[in-house]
Parts: structure tokens; sequence; C-alpha cells
């Protein structure tokens, strides 16, 4: 059930390795001045200021590390006046700096010593260095300005990362270089999957007709489950006025984030939409609604648009337009549980099929910061404990997500592991009475009377567009048949088997199954290399016996080989596409 993020516990190892790093650069470099090193969520970082290193660097120092750790029983807490903490410090100007921002008057600061080493620190260190600071490794040199300002000095900074176990360490290793092969921005390009223009504009994908076609397969696949439980298809525009935005509270919170519209016709103010659920409010407004007519469930693949600052665009993992496999669920109180429990199953569905692990992330209010919500707070704690009471009854293993809240509701988002073992926010599942009451919505209830539905926000693949770019990812861009772009590749060895593969590829075509013909005059080793390097999941291997006997010789990607009849062939490949395996 509800599990403890253990989060804290490596935080306090990589910051650890940290102070180990700066103890091993202080001995082997002796003019170079430390500044900050504190744990990120990689591993951990140290700035130094008058250090010129390479990574060839990186053993000689990563074996003063291991001597050291060695000598390091414990850090020690030494609690200091700022007088006393200034003069052990006078020679290094940054120290002074965080001194002089950290201590009020007459406060104490912590310098913590381990072996002979010191430095300023708030603390949050392991117990025993010596037995736990084993798992570490450089990762890489690069250049930072002090306090992030680039009015600032340039310093070093050493990336690094640490672990609690050789395991562990080899698994974060391998995964960062199998990561760099996987790059789907990468493979999008090698597979001619999706690109982007200079002229259309940054975090602007253009999807390519193969990438277009994986990008509507993962749709369809949303959409043919949606159906099936009572979902209907709307369609809205892609923009509307800033009026709609002021109402559902979008525009206090995310008009930065939102593109402007300005009409040559009116002085009114458009936004891109950045979601879908103000204008979806707008359609269960449009009539009178009873009881009878809930649950609405509204779903929507329309284009939406953010603002993203250009510095944090990645491939079609951070972009400025993508869709969302959207819904929202308009119903009355009694029905929530019910109408959560399906999207919950749906979403079960969806990533088994991708084979994800998954665990669950439960999004509440940051209680530091009560101001970046809407709604009352009593209603928020009836909202957030019903979250809870739905998790454990779908016996759901979940972490506390404290922060992570949309500003009108609670969260269930599902967190997916892919096969490299990194986190994804998926889908996610929200419940919501602050929308609801902010555009006045209404039902009639049995007795007459005048009631609000709950609003229920919830998507399952998130956006399809970062789904494909983490799919490109999960599956090194070997999809399974169901997704391939081409499914199939017909490699003649001759132009003599030419008729025969045109015949062929009719009767594939005639069966929905996509084929593609190789008819360059290529050797048979060139055509299956190429479509080996397209990662096509069969070729067919098609020369004087298949002719003479009516067979196909198919090859899969493990380079197993069998040989069947055309209609065989038809039939295995058709089992493969609906079995989504
Ligand atoms: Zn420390
Ligand atoms: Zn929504």
């Amino acid at each position: 059930m509800k599990k403890k993020n253990d989060n804290e516990e490596l935080n306090n190892l990589r910051h650890s390795a940290a102070h180990l790093l700066a103890a091993a650069v202080m001995e082997l470099y002796p003019e170079a001045k430390r500044t900050i090193g504190p744990s990120i969520e990689t591993g951990f970082y140290y700035d130094f200021d008058n250090l010129k290193i390479s990574e060839s660097d990186f053993p000689k120092i990563e074996k003063k590390m291991r001597q050291l750790a060695t000598t390091w029983k414990e850090f020690e807490k030494n609690e200091l006046s700022v007088e006393e903490v200034k003069k052990e410090f006078k020679n290094n100007e940054y120290k002074l700096e965080l001194i002089n921002e950290h201590a009020g008057a007459g406060e104490k600061l912590t310098v913590y010593q381990s072996g002979s080493f010191r430095d300023l620190c708030r603390g949050g260190h392991v117990e025993h260095p010596n037995q736990d600071l084993k798992f570490f490794k450089l990762l890489s040199v690069a250049g930072a300005y002090w306090h992030g300002d680039e009015k600032n000095k340039m310093l070093t900074r050493i990336y690094g990362t640490a672990f609690y176990n050789q395991e562990e360490l080899d698994k974060y290793v391998w995964q960062q270089e199998e990561a760099k092969n996987r790059d789907h921005r990468k493979l999008g390009r090698e597979l001619d999957l999706f690109t982007f223009s200079e002229l259309v504009g940054s975090g602007l994908p253009l999807y390519t007709p193969r990438g277009a076609f994986i990008r509507r397969c993962l749709t369809e696949f949303v959409e043919s489950l949606q159906s099936k439980s009572g979902y209907t298809q709307v369609w809205t525009p892609q923009i509307a006025k800033a009026e709609l935005f002021k109402r559902s509270g979008h525009y206090d919170k995310y008009k930065d984030d939102m593109f402007l519209v300005h009409s040559h016709y009116s002085d009114e103010e458009f936004f891109l939409k950045p979601m879908n659920c103000p204008q979806h409010t707008q359609i269960y407004a449009s009539k009178p609604r009873s009881y009878r007519d809930l649950p609405l469930r509204l779903t929507d693949f329309s284009m939406l648009y953010r603002d993203e600052k250009p510095g944090e665009l990645s491939g079609l993992t951070r972009v400025r337009s993508f869709s969302q496999d959207d819904c929202h669920i308009f119903c009355r109180e009694d029905q929530v549980d019910a109408e959560v429990d399906i999207a919950l199953q749906m979403t079960k569905q969806v990533m088994q099929t991708f084979g994800f692990k998954y665990r669950y992330r439960l999004s509440t209010r940051d209680p530091e910061h009560p101001e970046k919500y809407l709604g009352d707070t009593k209603v928020w704690d009836k909202l957030e404990s019903w979250a809870v009471k739905i998790m454990k009854r779908n016996h759901i293993e979940y972490y506390d997500g404290p922060g992570e809240a949309a500003f009108y509701g609670p969260k269930m988002d599902l967190m997916a592991t892919d096969a490299l073992g990194r986190e994804w926010q998926l889908s996610t599942v929200q419940i919501d009475m602050v929308q609801p009451d902010r555009f006045e919505l209404e039902y009639a209830a049995d007795d007459g009377s005048k009631q609000r539905p709950v609003m229920i926000h919830r998507a399952i693949v998130g956006s399809p567009e970062r789904m494909m770019g983490i799919l490109i990812e999960h599956y090194s861009g070997a999809f399974p048949m169901w997704l391939a772009p081409t499914q199939i590749s017909l490699l003649p060895i001759s132009e003599n088997e030419l008729a025969y593969t045109k015949s062929i590829e009719k009767a594939l075509k005639a069966e929905g199954i996509r084929v593609e013909v190789d008819e360059t005059a290529n050797t048979l080793g060139k055509k299956m290399v190429n479509a080996r390097n397209m990662k096509v999941p069969y070729m067919a291997i098609l020369g004087k016996q298949e002719v003479e006997n009516k067979t196909v010789t198919l090859k899969n990607r493990a380079s197993e080989q069998i040989t069947l009849t055309v209609d065989e062939t038809i039939a295995k490949l058709k089992q493969e596409i609906t079995s989504k395996v």
C-alpha cells in the first residue's frame, strides 16, 4: 500500500559523496577553491573555482576518494559562531558569501568534519561514511556560474553519482549509456518518424507519414477502450477567449505559459488552449442536465499549446504543441467512485500492453503554499481523503506527492517505469469541485433541486506524442507489430521474383498489413541490412524456390527463420497485430 519514499537516505549518501569529492580535489589540487556540493536527482555535484581538470583526471580523483573514505568514521558536527566560521574560511570568498547569506545575528553555524576534512554545511549525511561511501562514480565535468547567475564567475562543476550497492550503480551507468543509444531524437531521425524545422519553430514537431501512423495507432487504441466504456468523442477549437480562462482560473495561474492570439477585427484577447477542460464545461452547460443524464463522459484529442521556455524544449518529451487523450467526466457525487474505478482499470490495461511497471503518486496540496490552489479548504480535505480511500479500495500502491496537485484538485498520477528503469508520469485521474463551481454547472436532482456535478479529469497515455517519444526509447525503436509503421519488408532476390513479390504485396495489403517492397538493385545482403536498420519486425526473402513452391521465407528481428505459405503468413502476422505483442 503506502510506501515511504527512500529519497532522503539516498540524498544523504550522495551529499556525503560530494564532501568526499571536495576533500579529494582539495588534496590533489590545493589551489582550488570549493563552493557548494548538493545532492541532485541523479547524484551530486561540487563546484570549484580555480580548478582546471578534464574527465581524464577522474580515475585519479576517484582513487583519492576511495583512500579518504576508509579514514572517515563519521561526520562530526561542530556548532560555531559566525566569527569562528568566518575565521576558518577566511581565504575562501565563496564560503564567506554563504556565511553572510545564512547567518542571522548571534546564530550558530555548523561545520562538519570527516577525517581531516571540514566543510560548512547544514547537515544530512550518512552515519558511517567508511562503510557507505563505496559505490560512487564521477560522471562529467561542466562549467557553471556561481549562484547560477551568468554575471558571476564561471566555476568548474564535477558531477557524480552514488548508490548503496554496486548493482544499482552498474544499473545506473548502463542506463545512461543505453539512454544515449536509444535517444528518441536520434532514433526519430534514423527511423524517419518526425522532424523539426527552423521555419516552423522549435518545440513544434512535424510528424512524417511513419510517425503520424504511430501517433494514430496510439490514439485509436485509447479511443477503442474508451468507446467500450461509454465515453464519447467531442471536437473543440484550439483557441478561446481570454474570458473563458479567467473563469476557469487558468488565466491567473497559467497566463505566462499560454500563447496569446490577437484578432484583426476585435480587441478581444484570445489564447491558444493549454488544456481542454474549460471548453468541455461549455458543452456541459449548453443544455439543461438532469441526474439521469449523468455521467457525461467527453473525450477530446484536439491539439493543445503551451509556451515552454526555449531552453527546456526537448524532442517529443517537452514540446509546445501536443494533444492529450483527455477526458472530462461530469457526474453526481455518488458516481465518482465507479467512474474513477473505470479510469484506473483502463490505465492498468494500457500499461500492461506496453509492458510498463507502474506505481501511483497521490498528488496533494503544498501545505506551505495554500495560495497556489483554488477552492475551499474543507472541499480539498474531503477530496484528498476520498482519493486515499479510492486507492486503498483498488489495492493500489502509492506514495505521497505533496505540492503536486492541480490548482483545482488532488490527482492520482500513474508513474510508469520503462525498459531502462526510468520513471515517467503518464496517466492521471483528478477529482475537481472547483471548476464546476466557477462555471456554475448544474443538474436537476431527482427531488427537483439544483445540484453541482463533480468533474473528473482523466488521461491515460497523457499526450500520445510524448508517449511516442517514451515508447521509441522503451522499445529502442523496435516497435511491436501493431505499432510498427512497416510491418513486413518483401525482399525479392532478383528481378525474376518481382512479379511473385508484387502478388504477395497485393495479398498482404488487402488484409490491411503494412508492407513495403525493396525494389532496388541492391544485393539481398544489403536489402536485409536496410530492413534491419529500419527495425522492421519481419522481412520476407523471396527467391527462385519460394516462387516455385508458392511460399514465403520469413525472418524476424532475432533472425529466426520460417517458411510458410502466403495464407499462413497472413494469418501469423494478423494474429500478432491483434494480440498487440
Ligand atoms: Zn554536508
Ligand atoms: Zn482537464
